[in-house]
């Protein structure tokens, strides 16, 4: 098992490196790996620059926090996107989950820089912790890869290119039931949803330590909030959220 993930890796960086066409619509990239996209869909890109909410990190409509953390305050300490979920940036994260694990890698790059950007890495955090929110063995058997297990790879190679240390664990949290489609549950339906689905194998692995949770998606927070709440039970002593998309805050 540890080969295979070796020589996929392998196969992977292989690919980051001499690929030569945009990851979004194939256009002929020229440096491709420092530009993932060609200028124009770069440009497109959905940034969250504008005011975004100080816990969960969503684009908002006015400062201060958002309504969904009003209504329910997360138990992760803070959580970055550098994208909001819409357009092409909606677009990558769905392509990411359906057949293109590659695409990991510039959604990952992305998320990286952006949490350096807003958050000043203490010595004390390091190494982090980096933990993909899981799927259960049936759907990451059925699915070929875990997004968020693609994205935490990329999260790291990033954070090791800016001298930090994180150290990737794809075991610590595991997933023990099937959540099913949350599309259409309102926050508190997720939130149950979300309790119980969860379940942290390596305890003492947790204790004291800053965990970077990496997921595609913000949407209610309900599911970082739920993994965020049983490491810190662990011993963790901070859980960023990062996630390369954040639906908008709510009207
Ligand atoms: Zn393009
Ligand atoms: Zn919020």
């Amino acid at each position: 098992m540890k080969l295979f993930t070796l020589l996929r890796q392998k196969i992977r960086r292989y690919f980051a490196e001499h690929g030569y066409t945009c990851d979004f619509c194939g256009k002929e990239v020229f440096d491709y790996a420092e530009h993932r996209l060609c200028e124009a869909c770069e440009s497109s890109m959905p940034r969250n620059e504008q005011s975004t909410c100080p816990k969960c990190g969503r684009q908002t409509r006015s400062a201060g926090v958002c309504l969904t953390c009003k209504a329910h305050m997360p138990a992760f300490t803070q959580g970055f996107s550098p994208f909001v979920y819409k357009g092409k940036a909606a677009g990558l994260v769905n392509r990411l989950k359906n057949g293109q694990p590659h695409l990991g890698l510039y959604l990952g790059e992305q998320t990286a820089e952006y949490f350096l950007k807003c958050h000043s890495v203490q010595e004390s955090e390091q190494p982090f912790l980096v933990i993909p929110v899981p799927l259960t063995e049936k759907r990451t058997q059925g699915r070929g890869y875990n997004q968020a297990a693609e994205l935490a790879e990329a999260i790291c190679a990033t954070l090791d290119r800016h001298g930090i240390r994180a150290e990737l664990d794809l075991e610590v949290l595991q997933k023990t039931r099937e959540t099913g489609q949350q599309k259409h549950m309102s926050a508190i339906q997720r939130m149950e949803n979300a309790s119980g689905a969860y379940h942290v194998h390596k305890r003492k692995l947790c204790r004291d330590r800053a965990v970077l949770l990496i997921d595609d998606i913000l949407t209610t927070g309900a599911t970082g909030g739920e993994c965020a709440k049983l490491l810190k039970n662990a011993g963790a002593k901070a859980v960023y959220f990062l996630t390369p998309t954040a639906v908008m805050e709510n009207k």
